[in-house]
């Protein structure tokens, strides 16, 4: 009964908020385990081998980016990291080494419960085998045919804006960020590289059939990047 339950490793010297994600998560059916340092995170990581990780950044003794760094060498386990309003850059960077999500400070049960939901489907999405296809809702990325379509009706996409949203669906659930998502498409990354993100964004979303605020397929992750949606 007990070990088919999902484990959650907890990494987080704030013994508040620690203990309120235990007891959302155990209440919830997960089995938890905590650390409150990095380096202790790493063991307890290594010897019991999680689903799913919640990681502050601002831990004592090294700084979280460290675990994701170390983790990420061998491991594609969802990580998804607390992160203060002082910690805005900390965020992204920690997305582009690898975190697949954020939650700011403070949070509510609700939020926590759907992101920890998010990040273990992604990564079962992960486990399966590599589709030629993705489909969420109505629309169909077909990858061999570079096509897409919405309900059977084919979208007329550039090459641009088909990059970026199958660079986006073979990260489902996962926040990109600007940078990421530029560097993936244009290799490089200037002063004109965020708005000419953003403006091939908005032309996906509305051949996609989005009004402005329609988070249907993509949502905005605000100042950080975009995601593509999981159901
Ligand atoms: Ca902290």
């Amino acid at each position: 009964m007990g070990n088919n339950k999902y484990k959650v490793l907890i990494i987080e010297d704030d013994r508040n908020i620690a203990s309120f994600v235990q007891t959302i998560l155990e209440t919830n059916g997960y089995q938890v385990l905590t650390a409150e340092r990095c380096r202790q995170g790493l063991l307890v990581y290594s010897s019991h081998i999680p689903d799913l990780v919640v990681l502050d950044l601002g831990l004592p003794d090294l700084d979280g980016e460290v675990f994701i760094r170390q983790v990420r060498t061998s491991s594609m386990v969802p990580i998804i990291v607390l992160s203060a309003r002082t910690e805005e850059s900390d965020k992204v960077s920690a997305l582009d080494l690898g975190a697949n999500d954020y939650i700011t400070k403070p949070f509510g049960t609700a939020e926590l419960l759907a992101r920890v939901r998010a990040a273990l489907r992604t990564s079962r999405i992960q486990a399966a085998m590599p589709g030629s296809t993705f489909t969420v809702g109505d629309l169909l990325i077909d990858y061999d045919r570079r096509q897409v379509s919405i309900g059977g009706q084919p979208v007329h996409l550039t090459q641009t804006e088909y990059n970026i949203l199958a660079l986006l669906s073979q990260h489902t659930g996962k926040v990109m960020t600007y940078s990421a998502i530029i560097q993936a498409i244009w290799g490089t990354m200037d002063d004109g590289s965020i708005k000419k993100l953003q403006v091939n964004m908005a032309n996906i979303r509305k051949k996609l059939g989005c009004r402005p605020g329609d988070n249907r397929y993509v949502t905005n992750e605000l100042g950080v990047g975009y995601r593509m949606v999981d159901e």
